[in-house]
């Protein structure tokens, strides 16, 4: 079997790290190097490795993660129009992408550019 992600070391509570939400599927937590003042990674407790080799059976998991950023999202007080969010997933080398357990980036509580860098 390969070796555990940090994330899902941190989903197994193996590395302590508060959750800012969990479900029966996601789990989620501030990341470490936050790009914003709002910076929380959303993971699947399913390791996907990347979000490009998602199997048809995933499609609730993958449902999951966007729910939960929305919740999140309200949860934080960023949802309101008049503030907002961003969500990123960044899949493979030229995205960026450094651990390879899928998770999706909820970024807020500044203005955001675009396009992204
Ligand atoms: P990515 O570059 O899309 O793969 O994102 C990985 C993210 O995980 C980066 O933003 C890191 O700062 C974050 N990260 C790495 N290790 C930890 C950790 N132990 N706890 C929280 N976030 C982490």
């Amino acid at each position: 079997m390969s070796e555990k992600t940090i994330f899902q070391k941190i989903i197994d509570r193996e590395i302590p790290a508060p959750l800012v939400y969990e479900d029966d599927l996601v789990a989620a937590f501030n990341d470490i190097n936050p790009q914003a003042p709002v910076h929380v990674l959303i993971v699947p407790k399913k390791v996907i490795s990347r979000v490009g080799e998602a199997m048809a059976g995933d499609q609730a998991t993958l449902g999951a993660l966007l729910l939960a950023a929305g919740k999140i999202a309200e949860k934080l007080g960023v949802s309101d129009r008049g503030k907002g969010f961003r969500l990123v997933i960044n899949h493979g080398r030229d995205a960026g992408e450094t651990v390879p357990h899928m998770h999706v980036h909820l970024l807020a509580g500044r203005s955001l550019n675009w396009p992204p860098g």
